[in-house]
């Protein structure tokens, strides 16, 4: 039978006989999942969307003080185990997620859970930057104000700018705090909205794809910002680009066709892949 597989495209939804093959031949995740230091545990997660099922027995952490960067082609689940991570799938019908996903020891599918107060310990910054429309100050001090962070207008100011700088946009936007932040160029966007994300207190910051729609400049400041937030949040992000996993975390997990195939050291997830898939993967044999 041959080796070669296709790449699933979006929403594509159709198996070849290679992917029958993979589907058949899985034997479990390579490399350890686990961490000593987790802020999340997920165990045994499956996602389906209606009868197709999306992503199968994905066990992972996401340690403390850590970027853990998710790759794989195009449609292999990444994106939906990241949604995962904050209940995001809860939103898309006819998404059921199984399994245990925990955040501090705590399971967040718990019907009793609120998903609001979760989501603002666990943020999201989506492919695309999608400030409100509002004026910058607005975009951030929503956040504090909604969750009740804040307890007056100094408070809050204050925590506006600790956010602008922590997002690295402060001295470019400090004297156009009224103005929209849909005015910024892509990149500012971008560290906007992870100011906004920031500005709740997360845990943990879950990237979607964040310099997907940026210029390598732009792209240059958000890996760094990444770097300089990992001492302070977890961070779980997706790219599709290999650099950019390499320069960014620590720990690298590889998503074939709904599997985690493996997961270790980003150094070793590159340099010496243990699963012949992740070596075909990387060294661009397909994908
Ligand atoms: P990736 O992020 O790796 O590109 P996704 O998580 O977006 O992969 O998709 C994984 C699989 O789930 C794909 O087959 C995709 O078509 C399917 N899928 C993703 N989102 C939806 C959705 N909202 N409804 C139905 N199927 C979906």
């Amino acid at each position: 039978m041959s080796t070669t597989f296709e790449v699933a495209t979006e929403g594509a939804g159709v198996m070849t006989a290679s992917d029958l093959e993979q589907e058949n031949a899985f034997e479990g995740t390579v490399g350890d999942h686990t961490v000593k230091d987790a802020r999340m545990e997920c165990r045994g997660v499956d996602v389906y969307y209606g009868e197709k099922r999306a992503i199968r027995n994905v066990s992972l952490d996401i340690g403390k003080r850590e970027v853990v960067s998710m790759i794989g082609p195009s449609g292999c689940g990444k994106s939906t185990f990241l949604r995962c991570l904050n209940r995001m799938n809860d939103e898309i019908p006819g998404c059921r997620v199984t399994g245990t996903i925990k955040l501090d020891g705590v399971e967040i599918y718990d019907k009793k859970l609120e998903v609001v107060p979760l989501r603002a310990q666990v943020g999201m910054v989506f492919q695309k930057p999608n400030p409100f429309p509002k004026s910058i100050y607005e975009n951030i001090a929503y956040g504090p104000r909604i969750h009740g962070i804040a307890n007056n207008k100094a408070e809050l100011e204050e925590l506006v700018e600790q956010s602008l700088h922590k997002a690295g946009l402060w001295d470019e936007v400090k004297d156009q705090l009224d103005q929209p932040g849909t005015d910024l160029s892509g990149g500012q966007q971008q560290r906007l909205c992870i100011a906004r994300t920031i500005s709740v207190s997360p845990e943990v910051i879950l990237m979607d794809e964040p310099c997907s729609a940026l210029d390598p400049i732009a792209t240059a400041k958000i890996e760094e910002l990444i770097d300089e937030l990992r001492e302070n949040f977890s961070i779980a992000i997706v790219t599709h680009s290999m650099q950019q996993a390499a320069r960014v975390s620590q720990r690298t997990a590889y998503f074939h066709l709904g599997d985690l195939v493996e997961v270790g050291e980003t150094n070793q997830i590159f340099t010496s892949p243990n699963h012949k898939l992740t070596e075909d993967y990387i060294t661009g044999r397909f994908g």
